[in-house]
This record gives C-alpha cells, sequence and structure tokens, in this order.
C-alpha cells in the first residue's frame, strides 16, 4: 500500500495538489492551510501532485508501479527517483 508523506514545513499552501489529483487524495487543512492526504488508498501512482507542487513537499512511499496509468518522461525521471 502507498504511504504519501506531506512535509508540512515545505508546503506553501498553494492546493495545486488538492485541485490536480485526480483521486482526491488530498484536501486543505483548514487550521494550518497545508495539504494534508485524506485518501492515499486511491492514489493511482501518476505522479501529478509530483509534477505541480512547487515545493516538493510530498513524498510516496512503497509506490505499486504497476497502477500507473499515466507517464511520461518527466514523470518517470520523478518516479526514478523515489523507488
Ligand atoms: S500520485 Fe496522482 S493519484 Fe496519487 S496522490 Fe499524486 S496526483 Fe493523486
Ligand atoms: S502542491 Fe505542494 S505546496 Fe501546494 S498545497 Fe500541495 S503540497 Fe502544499
Amino acid at each position: 500500500m502507498v504511504e504519501i508523506v506531506v512535509d508540512e514545513d515545505a508546503c506553501v499552501g498553494c492546493g495545486s495538489c488538492v485541485d490536480d489529483c485526480p483521486s482526491d487524495v488530498y484536501q486543505m487543512n483548514e487550521e494550518k492551510w497545508k495539504s494534508e492526504v485524506i485518501n492515499a488508498d486511491d492514489c493511482m501512482a501518476c505522479l501529478s501532485c509530483h509534477e505541480i507542487c512547487p515545493s516538493q513537499a510530498m513524498e510516496h512511499r512503497d509506490i505499486h508501479v504497476a497502477k500507473r496509468l499515466y507517464i511520461d518522461r518527466k514523470v518517470s525521471d520523478v518516479l526514478n527517483k523515489i523507488i
């Protein structure tokens, strides 16, 4: 199972990962105004959030490569760094 961790110190609260994630994995914490993971089980490992996050605040652990539905060269580079 994939584990997703958001570094609150790095997150600048732009909300892009919330808007961009096709599986609604993230939401904004209303008090801290930081992204938080609410639905990691539905992550399909597209890594769009890594692409869009301006501060590279999230980390995927134990990612299941077979679940990837979309991949391009940039995403491959990101994936190769984290697995
Ligand atoms: S990898 Fe894709 S599905 Fe998973 S949290 Fe990021 S944007 Fe959402
Ligand atoms: S895209 Fe990055 S900086 Fe923006 S809310 Fe998500 S984790 Fe925070």
